[in-house]
């Protein structure tokens, strides 16, 4: 169960905890939150401080309208997932992802992005960003690239490595635009991840660069 090695940074908790995250991010963030104990118990004690604050303090009115629009879409996607929990979702799949999937990962409309990769999109944020899922094939690399915007990835089966480690199942990261990295799933199984993109994707290598006017496109 708690398998994370890798985790939100306090400052992402502390903003999920007072709801002032975007949907895309609060979802990786919730994502990853089934996995981690210890995530889960410093997010209590932040409602904890946020609950004494909020007794002290008298909340500016749009900080509370956020806060409850926040609260209000994570109530739809709880509603949605406990009807589906009704019905016949793979428990395997995190109860804030259920809302997007009927039975299972296997039944979900994957598009090919590479010989190793596909994808399929789950949402859009209001801000643009993309929420998605990759499947890695065993042993598949995600080509070097780097991103347009900061991309948010929270492993959901299987694990993959790139040049800063090993990441597993449950496990948090966050890549700026800055960062470059060429994930490789490990040769065990599948690695299905959960990815929040901000902006497009940029594959770095030679044969790769051309695809990246196909995975532009994708963000029209
Ligand atoms: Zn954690």
């Amino acid at each position: 169960m708690d398998k994370a090695n890798n985790h939100p940074y306090d400052e992402l908790l502390a903003a999920y905890a007072a709801g002032s995250l975007p949907l895309s991010q609060a979802l990786c963030v919730s994502a990853h939150l089934e996995h981690c104990v210890a995530c889960g118990q410093k997010l209590q004690n932040l409602n904890r401080v946020g609950s004494q604050l909020m007794q002290q303090l008298k909340p500016a009115a749009a900080s509370q309208q956020l806060k409850q629009r926040l609260l209000d879409s994570l109530d739809d996607l709880t509603d949605a997932a406990s009807q589906r929990e009704a019905s016949k979702v793979d428990p395997a799949v995190p109860r804030c992802l259920r809302q997007f999937i009927d039975h299972n990962y296997d039944d979900l409309p994957w598009k090919r992005v590479s010989a190793d990769i596909h994808s399929v999109e789950l949402c859009r944020d209001s801000n643009g960003a993309k929420v998605e899922l990759l499947k890695i094939k065993p042993g598949g690399s995600a080509t070097t690239h780097t991103h347009l915007g900061d991309e948010y990835t929270v492993i959901l089966e299987g694990s993959f490595s790139d040049e800063a480690g090993l990441y597993r199942q449950g496990d948090f990261m966050v890549k700026t635009a800055a960062d470059r990295h060429t994930p490789v799933a490990t040769k065990d199984r599948v690695c299905i991840c959960l990815a929040v993109t901000e902006g497009p994707i940029q594959f770095t290598g030679f044969i790769s660069r051309l695809l990246n006017p196909f995975i532009r496109r994708s963000y029209a």
